[in-house]
């Protein structure tokens, strides 16, 4: 009998704070279990600058807060066949859309301009433009699953993607089972 071919899955970094990615590294020796269903084809976990094409699972972490994130995202989804929010930034804007209230620019002058920085100036180069308002990923292309939490616990994280692997839609309803 032939084996299920492995499954392509990614993980995508927006803006986040890692503690998502940190979470599911956290299902510690589970890795192994899942490893033997798919194969990890890009994720800041590894050295791989570029997003492969026909990738079967993405997990994203992180609102869409900046210009770099828009077109990564709209990337990852174009080549992603299944998309999953993963944690609260990505399925609510959670931390990052605090800023909404107060616009980017405001945010900047704080970051680069007050406090008495030895060398103030906002910086024009090499830094991603921050969009006018961050927004959970859904509001920018489709989401097939949501997982929420800040961040979900590993057994969630566990749960969800052992289900996504074996070809089914993970109930997390009741994410009390997982303790989150
Ligand atoms: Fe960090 Fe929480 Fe956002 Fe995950 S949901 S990236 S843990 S702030």
């Amino acid at each position: 009998m032939s084996e299920m071919p492995k499954k392509r899955l990614a993980t995508v970094w927006l803006d986040g704070c890692s503690g998502c990615h940190m979470s599911f590294l956290d299902t510690d020796e589970r890795l192994l279990e899942l490893a033997a269903a798919m194969e990890l084809v890009y994720s800041p976990l590894v050295d791989r600058k570029d997003f492969p094409e026909q990738v079967d699972v993405t997990l994203v972490e992180g609102s869409v807060s900046s210009e770099e994130d828009l077109y990564k995202i709209q990337k990852v989804r174009a080549r992603t066949a299944y998309l999953i929010s993963l944690g609260d930034c990505a399925v609510t804007g959670n931390v990052p859309s605090l800023r909404n209230p107060l616009g980017p620019d405001a945010v900047l002058r704080r970051a680069y301009l007050e406090d008495g920085l030895l060398n103030p100036g906002i910086p024009t180069r090499a830094v991603p433009r921050l969009l006018p308002l961050v927004r959970p990923v859904h509001h920018v292309v489709k989401v097939d699953l949501f997982i929420a939490g800040c961040p979900p616990s590993a057994d969630t994280i566990y749960f969800a993607l052992s289900e996504v692997l074996a070809g089914r839609t993970p109930n997390l309803s009741d994410l009390t089972r997982f303790g989150k």
